[in-house]
C-alpha cells in the first residue's frame, strides 16, 4: 500500500531511511502481541501474551479472555502472577530518560507497553504516570478511534512530547488504518482516504525530529507498522467444529476453548481432558479451513510455548488471490467470541499469511544508511534491543538482536 500516490510522505522518507525488506511480526500477527513483542523484546514464548485473546485456567477452569480489555493484564497478574514475564522497554529506560507511549488501539495493546507502571502510557480508556497513578483533566489523552483522533494525539505527542519531556523512548501508535481495515474492503476509496490521513500524520512526526536534529539530539526513528491485513474470504466457527466432531462436549463447555485470534485460532485444553490431545491433532490436520497446525512440541517454532493450557494454534488457510480491489491476501477467519463482527469481506489479520506478516519498517539514525534496504531476516523484537544500543544500555537476555551496521 506505499506509494507516491498512497503515502507520499512514507514514500519520501523511505530514500532518508534504511527500509527492513525481510522485516517480520509475531504469530499471532496481532497488536496486543506485537506490542508486547515489541516492548520486551521477546516472542510470546517468554513474555506470555499469548494472544489478541487467551484462555486461562481460573479457579479450576478454562475462562476466555480478551487481551484488549483496559484491566486484562492486571487481571492476569492476579491470576498467573505477573502482567508479562519480561521487562519492558519502559522498564528498562526508567532511570535513563523514561518511556512515554502515546497509543489510539485497544486499551490492552496500550497497556502492554508498560503494564506495571515504570513509565507514562496515554490512552482513551485511562493515562497513566509512573506507579501507574492515574492522570486527569487536561493531562489525559481524549481522543476518538479515527483519522481525527488520531490526528489530535500526533499533534500533542509531537509537541508535549517530542519537544518538551523528550524523554529516552518515545512511541506513537495510531489507530489508523487497522481500524478502517477491518470496518471496509482493503483498497477501497474509503480504506485510502484514512491511509492519507495517518501518512499525513507521519510527516507531522518527520519534520518534528528533523528540528530535534537541527538542534543537536541524536535520534534514531522507526517509522513502521505491526502487522499486515488479508481479506477475509470466510469466517469458520472453530468451537462448533470441535464439537461437530464429537471432541468439545458443547458449544459453551469449558474442556476445549477454541480462542479467535483472527485469522488465527488458539485451542486450549483443559489438563484434565488432555486424552483428546491426539483426536483433536488429526481433526484440525484433515480440516480444510486450516492451514498450518503447530501442536505442543511444535509452537516453538512460531515463538509460542506449550504453556498455560496453551495446546494447539492454527494459522487459517490463505492463499495470495487479489480482493475486488487488487489487493492481495485471501484468509479464512475463525469466527470471534460472541457479540463480535465477523469481518467478511473486510480486512483481518493474525495468521501466517504473506501479506499479513510483512510489516513494513523504516529506520532512520545512526548505524542505519539512507536510501539503502536490508534484506536480512529482521523481527518487531529486534526494535527494542536495537532501541537499547542506541541509547548504550544493555540488551542481554532479549531474543531479538540490535539491527544497527
Ligand atoms: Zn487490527
Amino acid at each position: 500500500m506505499i506509494s507516491s500516490q498512497a503515502t507520499p510522505n512514507l514514500k519520501a522518507f523511505e530514500r532518508l531511511s534504511q527500509r527492513l525488506a525481510d522485516y517480520r511480526t509475531v504469530f499471532p500477527s496481532c497488536t496486543r502481541v506485537v506490542s508486547a513483542s515489541m516492548a520486551t523484546g521477546c516472542f510470546p514464548a517468554r513474555h506470555g501474551l499469548q494472544g489478541n485473546s487467551v484462555a486461562m485456567l481460573e479457579e479450576g477452569r478454562l475462562v476466555l479472555r480478551d487481551a484488549g480489555h483496559p484491566d486484562f493484564l492486571q487481571h492476569k497478574r492476579h491470576v498467573t502472577g505477573c502482567s508479562l514475564a519480561v521487562p519492558t522497554l519502559a522498564e528498562r529506560v526508567k532511570d535513563h530518560g523514561g518511556a512515554i507511549v502515546f497509543s489510539n488501539v485497544s486499551p490492552g495493546a496500550a497497556y502492554a507497553h508498560d503494564p506495571d507502571g515504570h513509565g507514562h502510557v496515554y490512552h482513551r480508556a485511562g493515562s497513566f504516570a509512573p506507579g501507574r497513578r492515574q492522570l486527569g483533566g487536561h493531562e489525559h489523552l481524549d481522543v476518538t478511534l479515527d483519522a481525527a483522533g488520531d490526528q489530535r494525539m500526533t499533534e500533542r505527542f509531537v509537541n508535549e512530547v517530542l519537544h518538551e519531556k523528550r524523554p529516552a523512548v518515545a512511541v506513537l501508535w495510531l489507530g489508523e488504518p487497522d481500524h478502517i481495515q477491518h470496518e471496509v474492503p482493503l483498497g477501497s476509496p474509503e480504506h485510502r482516504s484514512v491511509l492519507a490521513h495517518a501518512d499525513a500524520n507521519v510527516r507531522l512526526v518527520i519534520e518534528s525530529v528533523d528540528r530535534l536534529r537541527a538542534s543537536g539530539d541524536d535520534v534514531l526513528l522507526f517509522i513502521g507498522s505491526d502487522h499486515g491485513h488479508q481479506t477475509v474470504e470466510d469466517v469458520v466457527d472453530v468451537d462448533a467444529e470441535l464439537v461437530a466432531a464429537g471432541i468439545k462436549a458443547s458449544q459453551d463447555s469449558h474442556d476445549i476453548l477454541a480462542v479467535s485470534n483472527g485469522t488465527s485460532v488458539l485451542i486450549y485444553v483443559d489438563p484434565d481432558h488432555a486424552e483428546k490431545l491426539p483426536k483433536i491433532r488429526s481433526f484440525l490436520e484433515s480440516s480444510e479451513w486450516a492451514g498450518q497446525v503447530f501442536g505442543p512440541d511444535e509452537l516453538g517454532s512460531v515463538g509460542q510455548a506449550a504453556e498455560g493450557c496453551l495446546a494447539f494454534a492454527v494459522s487459517m488457510r490463505e492463499s495470495e488471490g487479489a480482493n475486488a480491489f487488487g489487493v492481495c491476501g485471501l484468509s479464512f477467519a475463525a469466527k470471534p467470541a460472541a457479540g463480535k463482527s465477523d469481518r467478511l469481506g473486510c480486512g483481518q489479520h493474525g495468521g501466517l499469511g504473506r501479506f499479513e506478516q510483512s510489516p513494513f519498517m523504516l529506520v532512520a539514525g545512526p548505524g542505519f544508511q539512507a536510501g539503502a534496504v536490508n534484506n536480512f531476516p529482521a523481527s518487531v523484537v529486534d526494535v527494542a534491543p536495537t532501541i537499547l544500543r542506541h541509547l548504550g544500555l544493555p540488551w542481554s537476555r532479549l531474543d531479538g538482536r540490535p539491527l544497527q551496521l
